[in-house]
């Protein structure tokens, strides 16, 4: 059990930061409700995730698809609540977790893509997806380069998964200016793909706690916010 001062704690986190992307957004003249705030509830057990759906976050992103489930598995009213998988996925989680139908944004394979497919399928399903591309250029970082996730949004399984959007995070280390300008290499990219793709790309999740205006002024339609949510519950 979590005592008051936490949940309370939790709450106002989740105000303040849905103002501050409300306030984003306005300052770069977009609307607030264009942008989906995902509640990344990696950092914290499940008593304190549920705090944050109480405070009326009802997105939540985990890292780790053993996570997710364990959590949706848990006692507790998950009901309205959209699971969002924002790590590594490895296919043989993909069973397991699709039946709580999350938004999967870190699809980084040819591979990944038609097992979840192929999985769905079986499941009766479709799962949407986000593909994650590597936009830093850093070898190291995770994510499709920008041609081999063209070449898979070209040739995409026909059926089984939903691709809406394109998911990327700034290198380690880069400063406001060096992030943005990977946040607008992003949306460029996605623009210029739309025009060759007969479905909608529209989703672009793309902002972390430390980066979600330049984000946000570049064209995020979701933010993946964790730390920030939780200050001053953690200790
Ligand atoms: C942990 C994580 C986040 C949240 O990061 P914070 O800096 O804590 O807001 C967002 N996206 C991904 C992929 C993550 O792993």
């Amino acid at each position: 059990m979590i005592d008051d001062r936490i949940r309370t704690q939790i709450a106002t986190n989740w105000q303040a930061v849905k103002d501050e992307v409300a306030r984003a957004a306005s300052e770069c003249g977009r609307a607030p409700d264009d942008i989906s705030i995902v509640g990344v509830s990696k950092y914290v057990a499940a008593d304190c995730t549920l705090a944050l759906v109480d405070a009326g976050c009802t997105r939540l992103g985990e890292s780790r698809p053993q996570s997710l489930w364990q959590k949706a598995e848990s006692p507790g009213n998950w009901t309205g609540v959209q699971w969002h998988l924002i790590g590594h996925l490895q296919t043989n989680k993909i069973r397991r977790l699709i039946k709580y139908q999350p938004i999967i944004h870190s699809v980084d394979s040819r591979r990944l893509l038609e097992c979840i497919a192929n999985e769905s399928i079986a499941q009766k399903l479709t799962t949407s997806v986000l593909l994650e591309v590597n936009i830093s250029g850093d070898p190291s970082k995770t994510g499709l380069s920008p041609d081999a996730a063209l070449s898979l949004l070209e040739h995409r399984p026909s059926s089984g998964v939903n691709v809406i959007g394109l998911m990327a995070m700034a290198g380690w280390g880069t400063d406001a200016d060096e992030s943005r300008r990977q946040f607008e290499l992003m949306r460029q990219l996605r623009d210029d793909w739309q025009h060759r793709l007969p479905f909608d790309l529209s989703e672009l999740s793309m902002g972390m706690s430390g980066d979600y205006r330049e984000a946000i002024a570049s064209g995020a339609t979701i933010v993946r916010i964790g730390s920030r949510l939780f200050e001053g519950v953690r200790e």
